[in-house]
């Protein structure tokens, strides 16, 4: 595989109040690095650290569609807010969006419930309709969850299952970590599925780098024919919006 991706949807900017560059500086860069897309994804209102609110996602439309030759998508890294797997946006604000990721964040309202209820939020978020990218489901980081059966259900929901590249580094790796990037991807071959790789990138320099994937690969049984950031036609179709 090629260590950049040509398509990351998973980054943030200083809307996200952790992060450290703003919406030019990554399209910049992503020409630099001659990528076809980038997506903006700030965390949720319900995020603690984040700066915005939900008209900052109304309004990200406003943003052209190509710039310098980039395609600029506008999406949210949303939060899950109950066990009913709903989300810290409504759904009018949703549906103005190209795409929408999701999963349960430390830093928000939602507090651990245990691995049942956990499960369970995750699994009615994807079968809610709502949500096209459930990020980083592999890395539990506080909130522990079934993740054969996440990765069952969003199989067959057409939700894609993201690896996130930012939870790949040696400070962040865990005894979880391996085994479960291994189920998800047994489950998405196992569905005909492909899976989505996003650099969680929270500065310039992070943008579309997957060189901590890169060493993991083989070891979890990826390989590019998985990998839909490699299949733009199908990316953008699955998402519903054009090239
Ligand atoms: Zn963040
Ligand atoms: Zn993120």
């Amino acid at each position: 595989m090629n260590i950049m991706l040509k398509i990351d949807l998973h980054i943030h900017t200083i809307a996200s109040g952790h992060a450290h560059c703003t919406i030019w500086e990554y399209i910049q860069q992503a020409k630099k690095l001659k990528m076809k897309a980038i997506g903006i994804t700030e965390h949720g209102p319900g995020y603690a650290e984040t700066i915005v609110k939900s008209t900052y996602f109304k309004e990200l439309g406003r943003i052209p569609k190509v710039i310098d030759g980039v395609r600029i998508l506008k999406g949210v890294e949303a939060n899950i807010i109950n066990t009913k797997g709903e989300l810290d946006l409504d759904d009018k604000t949703l549906q103005r969006l190209d795409y929408v990721m999701a999963n349960i964040h430390s830093e928000t309202l939602y507090k651990d419930k245990g691995s049942k209820l956990n499960t369970q939020a995750i699994i009615n978020a994807i079968k809610s309709g709502k949500i096209d990218v459930l990020t980083h489901p592999f890395a539990e980081k506080g909130f522990p969850s079934d993740i054969k059966k996440i990765s069952e259900e969003a199989c067959k929901k057409d939700v894609l299952l993201e690896i996130d590249v930012a939870y790949l580094s040696k400070r962040r790796l865990n005894e979880t970590t391996i085994p479960n990037l291994k189920i998800m991807i047994d489950t998405i071959k196992k569905y005909k599925k492909k899976i989505i790789i996003g650099a969680d990138a929270h500065n310039i320099w992070e943008l579309g780098d997957v060189a901590n994937l890169d060493k993991i690969k083989k070891e979890i049984g990826l390989t590019d024919n998985l990998i839909i950031n490699n299949y733009p036609k199908e990316l953008f179709k699955l998402l519903k919006i054009d090239e």
